[in-house]
């Protein structure tokens, strides 16, 4: 999980959508082999490492980017 280090709010990952997202939303996460959380969202699947989270999450309540750290 991914902590919001602006509100200090927990990643469930659903966070990550913008506003402005038009998909269709359809959110799935598992572990892999290798206990990595693995999220598809509208047919991508991706691994959200913290490189990730630092260049496309948006945090939901408040709006930060660029600004989460490992929880
Ligand atoms: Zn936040």
């Amino acid at each position: 999980m991914y902590k919001c280090n602006n509100c200090n709010s927990i990643d469930k990952f659903e966070l990550m959508f913008s506003e402005k997202y038009n998909g269709n939303r359809n959110f799935t996460q598992k572990y892999n082999a290798r206990q990595q959380i693995e999220i598809t969202i509208d047919g991508h699947t991706f691994i959200p490492t913290l490189d990730f989270m630092n260049e496309h999450a948006v945090c939901k309540y408040c709006g930060q980017i660029y600004i989460w750290d490992y929880e």
